[in-house]
């Protein structure tokens, strides 16, 4: 079992220093009750913490390590840009490289903006959707987290609900009463939803397969009504691809389910591990950002060439390489076997896979929506969690969050896996 010391004496120094002892609320660990572990270095499939332990990393740092920790190629392209400048102010031709990149992937993409976060992505996108269709009303889906935008701090998943906060305080009522959130999966609750509102409706948001409440899939004919009833109304529909985007598929959620949004927001994965977001649509609704049009969005670092340069070697390995079908195959071997250990012991257990991405819950059935995830089993996912942590493997520390798997997890580490599962299971 390993000695985490260090990083229980990191974590009360972090604790004196930043609010909670973390940049990000979700790494603090207090849905297990937990103390984060502190790392040091990655490679591969692994990460290595302060105290010198080793974890097979189910997390990936939430996606872009979807090849795995310090790739080669993405390596030598940072080092090859630290050599010759970290930021110009100005434009490169590395930008419009990744542009061309995603487009490439992603044919509802005919322009693009890149941003620093996934936040300012789907906060821009929503700003460009009200300036655009001259509308304020926004419908978003219980549990589908975009971001700490204002406008979407209602009813979002992951961070807020593993903390139970319903929204946040500091975010305005007045800004609140203009977002309505429904039911993720719930075709009749939208479609009553959309028809009281539907006048001053601006845009849909949503995560078409979510991983923000736990790993869970839209339905096609959901994510259908979504696109068709928003066609009708001149209303856009927004895909957060934030967390799917080059995830589940080179062509993200939207061509797993063959549907067009009219705007996409990106982040995660396109930066290679770096700080990066993107939103981008058809040319019409993009070229209505300033410089070209009204709306205005901006950003000092935004396309930082550094960024661009981890985002490109990436993108670039993802599309001559295509690994989707056999990181699939990875998951499913790993969460087949977790199930059979599990049925074993007479636990609940279920899980569900696309491309990169998967989750697992102790339910007999798959929830469908958030508070279905909500009423999964937790004091079995936190002492399962706890367990695996000390046996070094590093699944997401909350129900609420997906699984993420790399091409460098080969069978081995899956194996290696598994026999730490099995050795944990053996305490249930
Ligand atoms: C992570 C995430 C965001 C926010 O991205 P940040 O880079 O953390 O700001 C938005 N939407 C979805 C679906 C996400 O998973």
């Amino acid at each position: 079992m390993n000695n985490i010391e260090e990083s229980i004496r990191l974590f009360i120094e972090a604790k004196q220093l930043m609010p909670g002892g973390v940049n990000s609320p979700v790494r603090a660990f207090k849905n297990i009750k937990g103390n984060p572990i502190f790392f040091k270095s990655a490679k591969g499939p692994y990460l290595t913490d302060v105290d010198n332990n080793r974890y097979v990393d189910y997390i990936g740092s939430w996606g872009p390590m979807i090849m795995g920790h310090s790739h080669p190629k993405i390596v030598e392209a940072i080092k090859k840009q630290v050599e010759v400048g970290t930021s110009y102010g100005a434009p490169t031709g590395l930008e419009s490289n990744v542009a061309k990149l995603i487009k490439k992937a992603l044919p509802s993409i005919e322009k693009i903006r890149m941003v620093n976060s996934g936040t300012e992505a789907t906060m821009s996108a929503i700003r460009l959707a009200r300036g655009f269709t001259g509308k304020e009303k926004i419908i978003k889906f219980d549990g589908c987290y975009h971001g700490h935008v204002d406008s979407l701090l209602i009813k979002a998943g992951s961070g807020v609900s593993t903390f139970g906060l319903p929204d946040s305080p500091g975010v305005p009522e007045d800004l609140a009463k203009l977002t309505y959130s429904v039911p993720y999966n719930d075709i009749d609750a939208f479609v009553k939803v959309f028809n009281n509102i539907k006048d001053d409706l601006a845009a849909v948001i949503v995560e078409p397969i979510a991983g923000n409440m736990g790993f869970v899939p839209g339905s096609h004919q959901f994510l259908e009504t979504l696109r068709s009833l928003s066609s009708q109304n001149g209303s856009l529909l927004i895909f957060d691809e934030v967390m799917s985007g080059f995830r589940v598929s080179l062509g993200g959620a939207q061509e797993v389910y063959n549907i067009k949004p009219d705007l996409t927001a990106l982040g995660k994965v396109i930066g290679g591990g770096l700080p990066v977001g993107a939103f981008g649509g058809s040319k019409e609704i993009m070229d209505y950002l300033a410089p070209e049009g009204p709306v205005y969005q901006a950003g000092t670092l935004s396309g930082n060439p550094l960024a661009m340069s981890a985002g490109s070697a990436l993108l670039e390995i993802l599309l001559s390489q295509n690994p989707y079908n056999d990181l699939e195959k990875k998951s499913e071997y790993l969460l087949k076997n977790m199930l059979s250990m599990m049925e074993s012991k007479g636990i609940p257990f279920s899980y569900d896979q696309i491309g990169g991405m998967f989750g697992f819950f102790f339910a007999e059935r798959l929830p469908k929506n958030f508070n279905e995830v909500a009423s999964t089993n937790d004091e079995i996912f936190i002492k399962f969690l706890t367990q695996c942590l000390l046996e070094g493997i590093y699944f997401a520390p909350s129900k609420f969050e997906a699984g993420f798997i790399s091409s460098t997890h080969n069978e081995d580490v899956l194996d290696e896996t598994l026999s730490k599962v099995k050795k944990v299971m053996e305490k249930f």
